[in-house]
Order: structure tokens, then C-alpha cells, then sequence
């Protein structure tokens, strides 16, 4: 693997929701849950995304209520 450490790109906490003070997550707000999806429609780990566990708890909910209720698709092709 290469050798580069990313000491440059901000590892600490950098939940876009908590900068924006967000308590809570609309799942009819397509536009918004699809910035948490992979093109394949998967819900992106916040490992990668930066959000806290809180946020992502509430994306997670809202994605999957949000497809239940068939505003956004289980699978983008
Ligand atoms: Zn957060």
C-alpha cells in the first residue's frame, strides 16, 4: 500500500450535520439522503462521510424509511 498519510485532510469531527445543527433528518428530503448513497444506492459508511454516530443513525433511519416509502430506490442503476 502506499505510504502516504493523509495528515492534511482533517481526520477530527466533520459531521456536516453537526456544523449545520441539524436534530433531525426529513426522509421525504431525497436530495439530501442521496449525498449519504453510493452510486449503487448503499448507504456510505461514516467512516468515509465523517459523520458522528448520532447523524448517521438518523440517515440510516431516514434512508430506510425513505425507500419503504419508495422516495428514493433501493438500487440506482
Ligand atoms: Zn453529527
Amino acid at each position: 500500500m502506499a505510504r502516504q498519510d493523509m495528515k492534511d485532510s482533517k481526520k477530527k469531527k466533520n459531521c456536516s450535520l453537526c456544523g449545520d445543527k441539524i436534530e433531525s433528518i426529513d426522509y421525504k428530503d431525497a436530495a439530501k439522503l442521496k449525498r449519504y448513497l453510493t452510486e449503487a444506492g448503499k448507504i456510505i459508511p461514516r467512516r468515509i462521510t465523517g459523520n458522528c454516530a448520532k447523524h448517521q443513525r438518523m440517515i440510516v433511519r431516514a434512508i430506510k424509511r425513505a425507500r419503504e416509502a419508495a422516495i428514493i430506490s433501493y438500487v440506482f442503476d
